[in-house]
Parts: C-alpha cells; sequence; structure tokens
C-alpha cells in the first residue's frame, strides 16, 4: 500500500500554529476512518529537545518509548488520542549522526558525501520507513522553521524529491501563512503570503494548500487575491482565524472542504465518511469550551512560568479535567523564585507544582508544598513537585536538619532525595534520565488506588532523582504515605497524606497521557477536590 503524504511547511514567521495545523488534518483524515499518524522535523543540531531551556523553546515532551521531544508531537497525541513514537521527531543531528556514522563504517566507499544525495536520502528514509513500518493510509509531516531558513533547506528538498519520486497523486503540501490586519477593521494583507509562497517556488516546491492564520475569518475578496498570486485554487485558500479553542480547527478547516478537496487530489474521490466519530468528538472539542459557571483557580508554581509553553501539557490537561468537570480552570502562573508572601496562595483553589530541575527557586517550591499541607489546600506535585513535597515534610514535620535533595545541595546532612544508583556513572547529560514509560503498582486501599481504581499503571517519567527509601519509616509514622511504586520496589511513585483534602506528590509525569475527553486520573481528582472558594 502506497501511503499517502501531506506535508506542511511554514511561512513568514514562527508561532502560527503549524502543529495545530498538521494535527487538525490528521485528526479530519482519521475521523473519515483513516490510519494516519504525523511527523515533526525539528532542524535545530540538538539531537532532541531534551537539552532545551523549555523558556526559549517550550516543553520537552515525553514519549512512552522514552523520547525527549518537540511539544507538537504532544499536539498530534491530544488531537489524535493516539500515542506517537520517538522516531516521529526528527532532527537535523540525528540525521546527519546516521550519516556521519556510515560513513565511518565504510558504508559509501570512495564517494564524495554530500547533503544531495546523502543527507537528503536519509531524510526520506525515515519517512518512508514509518509510512511503512506503520502501514499508514496518510502520514502528515511538518517541517519545523520558515522557508528561508538556512536549516530547513535540506529536509524541504527531500519532501520535493519525495513528490517527484512518488508522484503528485500521492504527495500533498501545506503551507501555513498569516494574512495579518494593521487595525480592527483594516484590510487583511496578502502580500507576507505572497512572499512566502514565492520563497516556497524558489526551491522548487508549489503549494497545493495554503492554511492563513488571521484574526477574523479570510475574506472572500482577499482569498481571491492570495489565489491569483499564489497558484493556488481559490477553494485550497483556508482561513485559519482566532477561535476559543484549538479543537475547533478541524472543524473550521473541515467547513472550507478540506477533506474533500485532499481526497480528490489523491484520487481518492468519494472516500469521505461522515461517520458516527464526529459525534463524539465534536462533544469533545465543545466540552472545551463551555464552561463559564463554575470556576477553580489554580497556582502553578514553578521556575519557568514566563512562558506557558514550557508547561503545556500540564496546563492541557487541567483543561481536560476542567471540561470532564464541567468547570472553566483559570491559571495564575507562580515564579517560584520571587515568592514571599505564601499568603497569596490561599486565593487558589489548588496548587500545582510541575516537573523542574536545578536549585533556582527551589526554596520557593518547598515552602509552597509546606503552606498547601498546613492550609489544607489541595496539592498535586509533579516530579520536582512530588521531591520537593518529601522534602517540606522532613523539614517541617520529621524536623529533619537540613534536608534536601542532592540535585539542590550535595552535601545535605539528610538526603530525603538523592540520584537514581544507575545514574551515578553517567556523565553525558542528553538522553541519560530516567526516560519514558514504567510500570507502577499501586498499594491497595490508598488514595493512589482509588484514584486510578487498579492495582498497576503505565506512566511515563523524566528524572534523574528520587525519594531515598532510608527515611519511609519515619514518613509514614508522621502521616505521609507512599502509595506506588515501580522496578520491583525500588522506587517510589506515589506519596499522600490521607488527613488531607487533597495532598499527592507523583513522580511520573501524568500531564503526557491527558487527552481531551479522556483526562489523566490525578488531573481529574485534583480538579475535583479543587472546588471554587465560596
Ligand atoms: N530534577 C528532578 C530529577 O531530575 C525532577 C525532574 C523533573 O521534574 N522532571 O529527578
Amino acid at each position: 500500500m502506497q501511503t499517502k503524504f501531506i506535508f506542511v511547511t511554514g511561512g513568514v514567521m514562527s508561532g502560527l500554529g503549524k502543529g495545530v495545523t498538521t494535527s487538525s488534518i490528521a485528526k479530519l483524515l482519521q475521523l473519515a476512518d483513516q490510519k494516519v499518524s504525523c511527523i515533526k522535523i525539528d532542524p535545530y543540531l540538538n539531537y532532541d529537545a531534551g537539552t532545551m531551556n523549555p523558556v526559549a523553546h517550550g516543553e520537552v515532551f515525553v514519549t512512552d518509548d522514552g523520547g525527549e521531544c518537540d511539544m507538537d508531537i504532544g499536539n498530534y497525541e491530544r488531537f489524535l488520542n493516539q500515542n506517537i513514537p520517538k522516531s516521529h521527531n526528527i532532527t537535523t543531528a540525528q540525521v546527519y549522526s546516521t550519516v556521519i556514522e556510515a560513513e565511518r563504517r565504510g558504508e559509501y566507499l570512495g564517494a564524495c558525501v554530500q547533503i544531495i544525495p546523502h543527507v537528503t536520502d536519509e531524510i526520506k528514509n525515515r519517512i518512508r520507513k514509518i509510512a511503512k513500518d506503520e502501514n499508514l493510509d496518510f502520514l502528515i509531516v511538518e517541517c519545523g522553521g520558515t522557508v528561508g531558513d538556512i536549516e530547513s533547506l535540506p529536509f524541504l528538498e527531500a519532501l520535493r524529491q519525495i513528490k517527484v519520486e512518488d508522484g503528485p497523486q500521492n504527495v500533498i503540501f501545506v503551507h501555513v501563512t498569516l494574512a495579518p490586519s494593521l487595525d480592527v477593521v483594516g484590510e487583511q494583507k496578502t502580500k507576507p503570503t505572497q512572499h512566502s509562497a514565492q520563497e516556497l517556488r524558489r526551491i522548487g516546491i508549489q503549494p497545493d494548500f495554503l492554511a492563513v492564520r488571521c484574526t477574523l475569518p479570510l475574506e472572500e475578496k482577499t482569498k481571491k487575491k492570495i489565489a491569483l498570486f499564489t497558484n493556488v485554487t481559490v477553494n485550497d485558500v483556508l482561513s485559519c482565524h482566532d477561535v476559543k479553542s484549538i479543537f475547533q480547527v478541524p472543524q473550521i478547516l473541515y467547513d472550507q472542504g478540506i477533506l474533500d478537496s485532499i481526497f480528490k487530489k489523491f484520487g481518492k474521490v468519494g472516500m469521505v465518511n461522515a461517520s458516527t466519530n464526529w459525534d463524539t468528538w465534536n462533544t469533545i472539542a465543545e466540552s472545551m469550551i463551555n464552561h463559564e459557571d463554575q470556576k477553580s483557580r489554580i497556582a502553578i508554581v514553578g521556575k519557568y512560568v514566563t512562558l506557558p509553553d514550557s508547561y503545556v501539557s500540564v496546563n492541557h490537561a487541567l483543561k481536560h479535567a476542567g471540561a470532564k468537570l464541567g468547570k472553566s480552570i483559570e491559571i495564575d502562573w507562580i515564579d517560584s523564585e520571587s515568592i514571599s508572601d505564601y499568603k497569596i496562595l490561599s486565593d487558589y483553589d489548588g496548587i500545582l507544582v510541575p516537573g523542574g530541575f536545578g536549585i533556582r527557586g527551589s526554596e520557593g517550591i518547598i515552602n509552597t508544598a509546606n503552606y498547601a499541607r498546613e492550609k489544607n489546600i489541595p496539592y498535586l506535585g509533579i516530579c520536582f513537585g512530588f521531591q520537593l513535597a518529601a522534602i517540606a515534610f522532613a523539614r517541617n514535620v520529621l524536623n529533619l536538619d537540613d534536608a534536601n535533595s542532592t540535585e539542590i545541595k550535595q552535601n545535605a546532612k539528610n538526603p530525603v532525595v538523592d540520584l537514581l544508583p544507575e545514574q551515578k556513572e553517567i556523565s553525558d547529560m542528553g538522553g541519560s534520565l530516567r526516560l519514558g514509560a514504567n510500570e507502577i503498582i499501586i498499594k491497595q486501599n490508598t488514595m493512589a488506588h482509588k484514584i486510578y481504581n487498579a492495582d498497576m499503571i503505565s506512566k511515563r517519567h523524566r528524572h534523574r532523582y528520587e525519594i531515598n527509601q532510608k527515611y519511609i519509616p519515619e514518613f509514614e509514622k508522621n502521616g505521609m504515605f507512599f502509595s506506588a511504586e515501580s522496578d520491583e520496589g525500588k522506587r517510589m511513585e506515589v506519596l499522600e497524606i490521607p488527613s488531607h483534602k487533597f495532598y499527592l506528590g507523583v513522580q511520573f509525569h501524568p500531564e503526557f497521557n491527558s487527552r481531551p475527553g479522556y483526562p489523566e486520573e490525578a488531573f481529574e481528582a485534583f480538579v475535583n477536590a479543587s472546588s471554587a472558594k465560596k
């Protein structure tokens, strides 16, 4: 079976929502009963997103198979309600490493190794392998960056070659651009789109569709003008105007006939199946917008709060839970480095501490975890938020002098959180944390068991440190219990205080498993406990 390829490129500038466009097209095809998946190409030189600062690049999304990926992979998983493997996030470093290693093994003996064909061949191999191995009807490939960037040229060239080799009946290009209006009543400007399509044509790619970001729906005359200058049929110039929730984007693209047009271009006429899948999806998409009646105010306390994208999956997971429970979630981002008056936290219905690394802002988090415990405010601590909640308890309830994580203070007198033993020999920082999904055993008659209603769950991890088991008896004697474990009891996975309104810490990252319509259980329980104050 020949997989049909849809290649999504970006024009004008970054941040236009290529990931949402890619996910939305994939969703429409999935709703039409097609087997689909997505790939994200990141043309940067990092091997993966794991070593990048989330404030500059957004969250590092962890896959089941332990990939530290671009956050767009999270979008694909949430839209498709389907796991995406790490091989679907292709970077320049991965491609070049493979080519250079092959050269050293002598696989190109005699040849001068070049970007074309050796690098472009490797890119094409990776894309085609995924299409074949997963037996896909459609593979949507999003190329990161903006056309004109030097970094993305080999990737765009490889995509161009696939169209030549596989034929136009198997490949479509979608170009995402912008039509800005300089004031509210102002005209929608087409020049940036014209130039960007020209730039794409200059490297041999003619877009089949233009997905044009704009504030208000693209006017007919704007569509016509764009069509005229870009050589794209007017019906295939699509308005991607602002909507309340990104989950409405599939519908607005569908309403403009994208699905019919895609099938026609691929010669699959009459395949659009308006199946019952749509009802389920529409119910979910609508649930993500309509909850003005009940509200939960959540404080997220962490150190990467200047860019909400740093915790994008946490943000989504809270909203999924809110949607299911009929509550709107209002999030305030609080910088753990600058917080000094913890009383401001008493205004919130719940406090969440997400993952994090390093000493900066850690004392603020420890004090936050302590405040939530003392004031009986629902608390959900994830990874770093789990570890620092244990430290707060050790310091303030167990009176353990100088309790800390060795990540924060190497020679702490009481290393309540310590390096995973297998990490002691590791010197490379990239890809070396404890990563990906592991099985977790939950103890009977615990809050965790009630939340998950299961003896065993599988959750994703990304950490180097863990609870030091030496202290557990002391914790449990004083009311903080460790209710789940993994790796044959070697790792503590959940902490809870049964006497508290809701106090839960998890070593794993529940946010990566949350999907619209199917909120992750710990988030649902936390939002449920975080009822609005009167
Ligand atoms: N810094 C901690 C560790 O490495 C927590 C990591 C995280 O929150 N993702 O164990």
